[in-house]
């Protein structure tokens, strides 16, 4: 029988792995309903190429614009995605939009660190507060039992920067501390999201996508944006609740806390 088709959002979605999720999500095989893929500036030039992708697949992307720093711009987009979904509801919340400072701790500045953390770790929990009831709509529509990312998840996108057991083989190389504790908070946010709504039947993981060659992960990063996408967006679409509160990476392992 074929999969019934799931909605999803992602945020930060007009560059980078973003852009790439909506791309491989939208011409590959999740099977996907309706994709709201969001920015901060989506008719600006730099919402290009989503504008384009979206152009060619009118009947599944929906662009909308969302800046996770601001409280209204999140209600604003949860009203547009309820209007659109109804009570069929969101299946599968991404929070990929991000922000990255590289500096060490005595380079970083207070601005640095109230940015980060606004952008990576309030962003999320506004974005999650919101679209909660979205969710909850999904879980009640789809009838199924247990959890997956077909009834109603949020995947938090992380860093392996993030995890503490590891600071002490990766800090050297990059140091980047307002990123690195933002990432740690978003993980412990994830966690305890999973604490307070497992009853409602929400899943929640983490992701770590690899070291990426996009503006964020640099030319040196070890892949392009495709090969890893692939490997998320399988994976995204097989959660089931053994990954719930789990850090995952995209190639089917679990990154050390
Ligand atoms: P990019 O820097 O290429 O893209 C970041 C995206 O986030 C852009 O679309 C940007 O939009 C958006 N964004 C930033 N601030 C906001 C905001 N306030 N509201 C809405 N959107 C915002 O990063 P990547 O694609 O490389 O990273 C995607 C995710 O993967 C991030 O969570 C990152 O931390 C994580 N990651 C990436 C790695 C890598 O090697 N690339 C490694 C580990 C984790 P705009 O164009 O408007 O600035």
């Amino acid at each position: 029988m074929a999969a019934q088709p799931v909605s999803v959002l992602i945020t930060g979605s007009n560059r980078g792995l973003g852009l790439e999720m909506v791309r491989r999500m939208v011409e590959g095989t999740f099977t996907v309903g309706k994709l709201f893929a969001c920015c901060r500036e989506p008719e600006e030039p730099g919402a290009e190429a989503l504008q384009a992708l979206a152009k060619l697949h009118p009947d599944v992307i929906v662009v909308l614009r969302l800046d996770v720093t601001k409280p209204c711009s999140i209600k604003h987009c949860a009203q547009q995605v309820g209007s659109v979904v109804g009570t069929g509801g969101l299946n599968l919340l991404i929070n990929n939009a991000s922000m990255l400072v590289k500096a060490t701790l005595q380079e970083t500045s207070t601005e640095d660190m109230l940015n980060s953390f606004s952008t990576n770790v309030i962003g999320p929990m506004n974005v999650i507060k919101e679209f909660l009831p979205h969710l909850r709509a999904a879980v009640k529509a789809s009838g199924m039992p247990g959890m997956s990312s077909r009834k109603a998840a949020v995947v938090n996108i992380s860093s392996f920067l993030g995890s503490m057991e590891t600071v002490q083989q990766s800090y050297s190389l990059f140091p980047a501390v307002s990123y690195r504790v933002s990432k740690a908070g978003l993980n412990m946010l994830t966690l305890c999201a999973k604490e307070e709504l497992q009853k409602d039947e929400i899943l929640f993981s983490l992701m770590h996508p690899g070291w990426v060659r996009t503006e964020m992960g640099g030319a040196e990063g070890e892949v392009d944006a495709p090969e890893n996408v692939q490997s998320m967006i399988s994976m995204l679409a097989s959660l089931t609740e053994e990954q719930n509160g789990a850090f995952l990476t995209y190639y089917d392992s679990t990154i050390p806390w």
